[in-house]
C-alpha cells in the first residue's frame, strides 16, 4: 500500500496535469487535505509531506484533532467543511481559521460575533446546494446574491467565495457542468455585487480534474490521499 507522503506527491503530478490541460498556473490551485474520521497521525504525516492546510467536517472531532495537533497550530489551517449548527458556531469562531460550509445567514451573524477580536477575520464561502438536491445542504443559487452581500458587510469574516459538493457524476464532461455553473456564479456575484471573491472550493477525489478544469482554487481531497474510510460518512458529514 502506497503510504500517505506518496499519495500526495501522486495528488500533486495530478493537481499540475489538470491545471497544465487547464491552461493555468499551478499555484491558482490549493490543497486542502480531509482528515476526517482519521487519526492526528495520520494528519501529522500529511503535514510532514508538505501539506499545511487540513478540513474537518465534524466540530468535536476537528477541535480533537487541533488539541492533538497544537504544536503544529501557527503553521497550519483549519477549515471547517461540514454543516455547522447554531450551537456550534462559538466553538467554530473561536478554533478554525476557515468555514466553507456556511448556508444562512444567522450562522455568519453568530460567527462575525463570536470571532475573537485577538484573531484575524474568518474566511468564509458560502455552501452553494449547486446540482439542486432536495437533500443536500446549501443554498439555492437564486439565494446566494442576499446572503453574500449581507455577509460582506459583517465585520471579523472575509467572505472568500463559494463551495459546492456537486451530484456525482460518472463522466468528466459530466462532472464539469456543475462545477461550471458554480464558477459562473461566483463571477455574476463578484460583478453584481461589486465583491472580490476569490475562492472556488470545489473538486474531492473523484472529480477533482473536472473541478480545476472549470477553475477551481481549492480542491478537497480525503480518500485519495488517505485511503478508504471505513466509518461511514457521507460527503455531507
Ligand atoms: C469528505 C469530504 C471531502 C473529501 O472527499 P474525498 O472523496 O474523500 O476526497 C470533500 N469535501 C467535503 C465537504 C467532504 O465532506
Amino acid at each position: 500500500m502506497a503510504t500517505i507522503s506518496e499519495n500526495i506527491q501522486q495528488l500533486h503530478g495530478r493537481i499540475e496535469r489538470a491545471c497544465l490541460q487547464a491552461s493555468r498556473p499551478v499555484h491558482s490551485v490549493t490543497l486542502l487535505v480531509v482528515t476526517k474520521t482519521f487519526p492526528a497521525t495520520d494528519v501529522r504525516e500529511a503535514f510532514e509531506a508538505g501539506e499545511r492546510r487540513f478540513g474537518e467536517n465534524y466540530v468535536q472531532e476537528g477541535v480533537d484533532k487541533i488539541e492533538a495537533l497544537a504544536d503544529l497550530r501557527d503553521c497550519v489551517e483549519w477549515h471547517l467543511i461540514g454543516p455547522l449548527q447554531s450551537n456550534k458556531t462559538r466553538v467554530v469562531a473561536e478554533r478554525f481559521d476557515w468555514v466553507h460550509s456556511v448556508d444562512r445567514l444567522k450562522i455568519a451573524q453568530r460567527l462575525a460575533e463570536q470571532r475573537p477580536a485577538a484573531l484575524p477575520p474568518l474566511d468564509i464561502c458560502l455552501q452553494v446546494n449547486i446540482s439542486g438536491e432536495a437533500s443536500k445542504s446549501g443554498l439555492a443559487p437564486a439565494e446566494v446574491a442576499e446572503v453574500a452581500r449581507a455577509v460582506a458587510a459583517l465585520p471579523r469574516l472575509r467572505l472568500r467565495g463559494l463551495m459546492a459538493i456537486p451530484e456525482p457524476a460518472a463522466t468528466l464532461e459530466a462532472q464539469r457542468v456543475p462545477h461550471r455553473a458554480l464558477a459562473g456564479l461566483l463571477a455574476t456575484l463578484n460583478r453584481d455585487l461589486g465583491l472580490a471573491m476569490d475562492t472556488l472550493s470545489m473538486g474531492m477525489s473523484a472529480d477533482m480534474d473536472a473541478a480545476i478544469l472549470e477553475g477551481a482554487t481549492m480542491v478537497r481531497v480525503g480518500s485519495a490521499i488517505f485511503g478508504a474510510r471505513t466509518r461511514p460518512t457521507s460527503p455531507e458529514g
